[in-house]
């Protein structure tokens, strides 16, 4: 029996999408060429989802190149991953081409999101950089900052990478230190969101100000502060897990 299959077809960063179904085109492979390099995105009992990187969109009625981050509008959470999972594989697959260690063209690897080497045997997963984001609270005010590329006016939590051989915790500690200058304790787990801009894990947590002037970091921070819950900047988009962690603690 033929499973329904939706087609996440890439071109220039844009995916094709039915906004009035909040979905993706359905159809055979035959409809849109028989790509070679589809990538199963997703697989149930009932239906599949696959991705493939196409030179132009075919002409579906009611269907329109839209960004990553306006599917979160379009259809929620939910068709969101999918297509954030779509666009971090398509990357991954067209950036392991050729195997890193020897040079050989890779192969994909059925079943599991790998790309092998013929050659030499190495093994290329879909990179995820983990980042941690941390809220830091002192009473009843947030220390909220702005990064030189958020959209002018917002404020946010603050947030860095994990480097390697870094704890979580420990990441979060030389992150507020170095952004700003605090020093935090009682590091608390709030959740945790993919963010495929282009491939975060982002793990968000709440922590107590212990300490220290708010220095911003030059070229990283540009203007950080206290606020009071009445006295709030413009806040990042409800597509981000920072904007629920913000609304989470102005809910406690
Ligand atoms: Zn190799």
């Amino acid at each position: 029996m033929d499973k329904t299959t939706y087609w996440i077809l890439r071109c220039e960063h844009r995916l094709l999408f039915l906004a009035d179904g909040a979905q993706f085109p359905v159809g055979h492979a035959a409809d849109f060429g028989n790509p070679e390099r589809a990538l199963i995105v997703s697989e149930s009992p009932e239906c599949r989802h696959v991705a493939v990187d196409v030179a132009e969109f075919p002409k579906i009625p009611g269907a329109e190149p839209v960004s990553v981050r306006a599917i979160f509008t379009l259809a929620g959470p939910e068709i969101f991953a999918l297509a954030g999972r779509a666009t971090q594989l398509l990357d991954w697959q067209a950036n392991h081409r050729y195997c890193g260690r020897c040079g050989t063209p890779t192969e994909i690897v059925a079943d599991e999101p790998a790309m092998r080497c013929p050659a030499c045997g190495l093994l290329a997963y879909p990179r995820l950089s983990p980042a941690v984001m941390v809220l830091v609270r002192d009473g009843e005010r947030l220390l909220l900052a702005r990064s030189p590329h958020f959209k002018p006016g917002v404020y946010s939590a603050l947030a860095g990478f994990v480097e390697p051989g870094e704890t979580l915790e420990q990441c979060a500690v030389r992150e507020v230190r170095e952004e700003v200058g605090v020093e935090i304790a009682n590091l608390r787990y709030f959740s945790s969101q993919p963010w495929p801009f282009p491939n975060s894990l982002m793990i968000a947590f709440f922590a107590d100000y212990a300490g220290g002037t708010i220095t911003p970091q030059p070229g990283e921070i540009e203007d950080a502060g206290w606020y009071l819950p009445a006295e709030l900047p413009l806040l990042p988009d409800p597509v981000s897990i920072a904007r629920r962690l913000i609304d989470a603690a102005l809910a406690t």
